[in-house]
């Protein structure tokens, strides 16, 4: 990545703008306000000399003489503009004539200019009534050397602190950047090592400010993707193991049956033995089949109005004989009217997988029952058995795929370990989802919630 790019970099210029422009304003201001100053103080002094000179005037035998002090430049002209006097360092006449003009007229003025041996002059030209008739011109003037010196040093100075703020600036806003950013780096650091496979790895930040709460983010978002990862690993596994159980009896049953001659009713229960793993497997691929449509939002839904009562009166005949044939005994609880929007279909699916689960690990003699009750604006299906119940530990892995609490004994039972990842599935594309509540021995009892429709009288 180019330097020119980085927030460090945009952070120090950005920084270093916030400083310098506030500086340069200043700068300029105290400059503009010293040079001022200095200037009005000059012209102070020159009306103060002035009058000095007004007040030491004096006249003899047509002869003009008054009181010196330092260098200063002094031109008196009379009436007619005539110099009478000069002190101090020379300059044209041309360029002082208005001024002078103006003082005999009585108006008083200040010139800046050089003198004729090139230095700046500042000069105050007053008009000086000698008597009631004559009227001369007095001019003082005072380099500004002295001045532009000053300001000289003035700006040097300004120049000098303003790079060497400049300069700490930059160092010091580097710093800070680098300081402030470095857990950028450390999770750039880490999210390249999780992008090279390992999703064991978190960000170590335990600030509470912005960059400690992107970090705890991305923490809990990589521990999804491992638990995902983790799953899908899982899945993969147990989807190949249990394919591979039933295609190796049928490898065994038909190398048996190709090993010598057999008889007809031998070749016939080695085929039926095949078919029925055969039956199993293809059972196994239709539901994993379901499962990745549902996954994709590829699985074409028929969606309308359903009347949740309507559909659990026509399930429960086929559930009362199941029932019946387990020697369960299946009740009616309370049955609402109550509407959701939803697939016929795969709501008979889903609520027939928890009932056929209720009945399977409800051992004889037990109860299954079910309600059906408008709670929080939705449609609430309660599935109660009083069955063997399912461990708190095995609770939040269910709806897994392939989840068995006990593995050997469902296979037998014909359990695949796929009815609830389905029913899980099925509400979770209504809008709903399911609740477990169980314990060991005492039974279990599954919650159906899905969103209501409306709730039609009668
Ligand atoms: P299976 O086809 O094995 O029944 P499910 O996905 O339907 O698979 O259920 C997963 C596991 O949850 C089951 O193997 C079983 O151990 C447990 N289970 C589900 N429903 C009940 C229930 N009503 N009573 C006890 N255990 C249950």
């Amino acid at each position: 990545m180019s330097i020119y790019k980085s927030i460090k970099f945009r952070l120090t210029v950005w920084y270093l703008i916030a400083i310098v422009l506030p500086l340069v304003a200043f700068g300029a201001v105290a400059y503009f306000m010293l040079s001022k100053n200095l200037y009005r103080n000059l012209d102070l002094a020159l009306q103060v000399r002035v009058a000095e000179l007004q007040n030491s005037i004096t006249v003899q035998d047509h002869q003009i003489s008054f009181e010196q002090k330092f260098n200063d430049l002094v031109l008196v002209y009379d009436a007619d503009s005539v110099l009478l006097q000069r002190l101090g360092p020379n300059v044209r006449f041309s360029i002082i004539e208005k001024m002078v003009q103006q003082a005999l007229f009585g108006q008083s003025s200040f010139l800046t200019t050089p003198t004729t041996e090139g230095q700046d002059v500042r000069l105050y030209a007053a008009p000086f009534n000698l008597d009631s008739r004559t009227r001369i011109a007095i001019i003082v003037g005072r380099l500004t050397s002295e001045i532009q010196d000053m300001l000289s040093i003035f700006r040097v100075i300004i120049i000098y602190s303003a790079l060497a703020v400049v300069l700490l600036a930059g160092v010091g806003g580097m710093f800070l950047a680098n300081r402030t950013l470095q857990p950028v780096d450390h999770i750039t650091d880490i999210a390249r090592e999780i992008g090279e496979g390992d999703l064991s790895r978190r960000i170590n930040i335990q600030s509470e400010d912005e960059l400690g709460r992107l970090a705890s983010t991305l923490n809990r978002m990589i521990a999804r993707l491992e638990e995902a990862f983790q799953k899908q690993r899982q899945f993969a596994a147990d989807a190949s193991h249990e394919l591979r159980t039933p295609l190796a009896i049928i490898q065994a049953e038909s190398s048996l049956a190709l090993d010598k001659k057999r008889t007809q009713v031998e070749y016939r229960r080695s085929l039926d033995l095949v078919s029925q793993e055969v039956t199993y497997m293809s059972e196994i691929i239709g539901k994993l089949l379901l499962l990745a449509r549902h996954d994709a939002g590829s699985e074409p839904l028929n969606f309308q109005e359903v009347n949740v009562r309507d559909l659990f009166t026509e399930l429960s005949s086929d559930v009362e004989a199941l029932a019946q044939e387990k020697g369960v005994a299946f009740n009616f609880g309370p049955m609402e009217n109550l509407m959701v929007k939803g697939d016929r279909f795969r709501l008979r699916q889903l609520f027939l997988n928890i009932l056929d689960n209720a009945i399977r690990y409800t051992p004889s003699g037990g109860t299954v029952s079910s309600s059906l009750v408008r709670k929080n604006g939705s449609a609430f299906v309660s599935i109660s058995d009083t069955g063997i119940g399912i461990p708190t530990e095995d609770l939040p892995f269910i709806f897994d795929r392939f989840y068995r609490v006990d593995k050997a004994r469902s296979r037998t039972d014909g359990g695949m370990g796929l009815g609830l990842a389905i029913a899980g599935s099925i509400a979770k594309l209504h809008g709903g989802n399911i609740e477990v509540e169980s314990q060991v021995g005492k039974g279990s009892t599954f919650h159906i919630i899905l969103p209501l429709l409306e709730s039609p009288t009668g």
